[in-house]
């Protein structure tokens, strides 16, 4: 059973909804630049698990934080350093947005990944960690926690091993002089206001000394983030929330807020689905440093189908990894392409519920699974300028195209050429030399060239036809094959490898190709 559902109907028959009528399941991203593609893997499994409960008929609701009131605590390296400086230490919604338009530095990247979950077809309520603060929604916790700050530092060090000093309280005032909320310390709560002052300087940011006394409510103060999380929970009722496997071993940021959510708010922690990482080139999330692993650069590299097999195609105790430089973007394609085979041959197994819930669920009811070329041929037909895509299509095929598959064919080789134009390894891009390359044959290789010359010469020769020609030269004269592909590769394209040689010839013009043999064996 595919994991969304072994999921799905766990909590549908072991669980039942806090509120009595329906399932909230929850996810966050804290907006503190742009979002790395590691994120969107929570945002696919909470909302697949969604998608999975409404086809069974179960009630449930889908909301997604924006975080926009954690601290701003680096500046990205694609930001200018000396304009965003000042604004470290405050909260995220406290920071100017990098470009105009949009109200704070997290509503800007809130909205690229926004953007990125549409995409994707993954559609929750969103809401903003502003407005649970501000209404006061947080308020009746942040007491509990101010109250029982005691039994929060002995939780903290049984369970983590973090010892905390006595006058410590578990929340960040922001400073109302300066605005900042990592600077502050907040200490002797009397049942309405803390004492702060603003004195630390963490990873150089600077403090400006002021102390006062305040309101901890409304939004003048954050909880430190495991209790902020475990309070989140009881003030939307979740049911279900997972979480990246690092904050999921004992001792670790989960284990903590489950225990402050039993013992301080005195409520069950939500259903938790802990779930390995997406590397990208087989590392982990270094907030989107390398090109490509943001999560709106891995989704422009896919059409929505194939992004979310990337996303949920692998179980949720699996690594995914996907590096947009390498052989795993075509690789995701021939995996597409296996499962609709799988599905026009009339199989119902994983594979093919697989490939249903790769469609946008609006599309699944129709569901088409049509033939299509393989991605890493498209990939090269796109750059023979005398190949036609549709013609080679239905050669490959036997038969024409028809309008599903044409539709297909045309979004895969828009793709292949957006891959090619920039992410795109060496080996995977080609161009066929126009005049003869420098290149240097041997004797053997002159040979076998001549002999596949006249093979030429005779008449038109179809793929296979070349193919089994090729195969008999290495015995007949005899040659290396590695040898014989390489001459081949080297006068046509300037290179060591290619793609095969006996169809990538019959695709080429007769005349030029049997031209070019004459003058290299010359
Ligand atoms: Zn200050």
């Amino acid at each position: 059973m595919l994991w969304a559902d072994r999921i799905a109907s766990e909590i549908r028959e072991k669980h039942k909804p806090r509120n009595g009528e329906s399932f909230i399941i929850r996810d966050e991203k804290t907006l503190s630049g742009r979002v790395h593609v590691g994120s969107m893997r929570g945002v696919a499994i909470h909302g697949l698990l969604s998608e999975v409960l409404n086809e069974y008929g179960v009630a449930n609701e889908f909301r997604f934080e924006l975080n926009d009131f954690d601290p701003f605590d680096s500046i990205p390296g694609y930001l200018d350093a000396e304009k965003f400086r000042e604004h470290l230490g405050k909260p995220l919604y406290a920071v100017p947005s990098p470009q105009p338009g949009f109200k704070n530095y997290a509503e800007y990247f809130g909205d690229e990944f926004v953007g990125v979950h549409k995409r994707a077809g993954f559609v929750p309520n969103y809401y903003r960690a502003t407005e649970l603060y501000q209404s006061g929604k947080m308020d009746p916790y942040i007491k509990i926690a101010l109250e029982r700050a005691g039994d929060l530092r002995r939780i903290l060090k049984e369970i983590s091993g973090s010892t905390k000093e006595a006058s410590w309280l578990p929340i960040s005032v922001i400073c109302e002089k300066c605005g900042k909320i990592m600077t502050t310390r907040a200490y002797d709560y009397d049942g309405e206001t803390v004492g702060y002052a603003c004195d630390k300087n963490p990873d150089e940011i600077k403090s400006c000394g002021h102390t006062a006394r305040v309101a901890p409510w409304k939004g003048t103060a954050k909880l430190f983030w495991k209790v902020d999380w475990a309070a989140k929970w009881i003030v939307q009722g979740v049911d279900v929330e997972g979480g990246g496997k690092d904050h999921s071993t004992k001792g670790g940021s989960r284990d903590v807020a489950n225990h402050i959510c039993r013992e301080l708010f005195g409520q069950e922690p939500p259903f938790d689905v802990p779930y390995e990482f997406f590397l990208v080139g087989g590392k982990k999330m270094s907030s989107s440093k390398g090109r490509g692993s943001s999560a709106k650069d891995m989704c422009d590299l896919f059409p929505p189908q194939i992004f979310r097999l990337a996303l949920i195609g692998k179980d949720i105790r699996e690594q995914i990894d996907v590096d947009p430089a390498g052989e795993s973007v075509p690789r995701l394609y021939d995996w597409y392409d296996e499962l609709a085979l799988g599905v026009r041959e009339g199989k119902t197994d994983d594979y093919s519920r697989l490939f249903a819930l790769c469609a946008l669920p609006k599309d699944r009811t129709a569901l088409t699974a049509p033939w299509n070329v393989r991605f890493r041929e498209v990939a090269f037909i796109v750059q023979m300028p005398h190949l036609s895509l549709t013609e080679e299509a239905a050669k490959a095929k036997g038969s024409a195209l028809t309008k599903d598959e044409e539709t297909a064919l045309s979004e895969r080789s828009q793709y292949a050429k957006f891959w090619l134009s920039t992410y795109a390894p060496e080996e995977f891009k080609y161009q066929l030399q126009e005049k003869m390359p420098e290149v240097q044959l041997s004797d053997i290789q002159k040979k076998a060239l001549e002999v596949l010359g006249d093979f030429l010469e005779m008449g038109e020769r179809n793929g296979e036809d070349l193919h089994l020609r090729l195969h008999e030269l290495k015995t007949e004269i005899p040659i290396q094959p590695k040898e014989l592909f390489q001459a081949i590769y080297h006068i046509f394209l300037n290179r060591d490898s290619g793609p095969k040689a006996g169809w990538f010839l019959a695709g080429l013009p007769r005349d030029f190709v049997v031209k070019r043999i004459s003058e290299a064996v010359r």
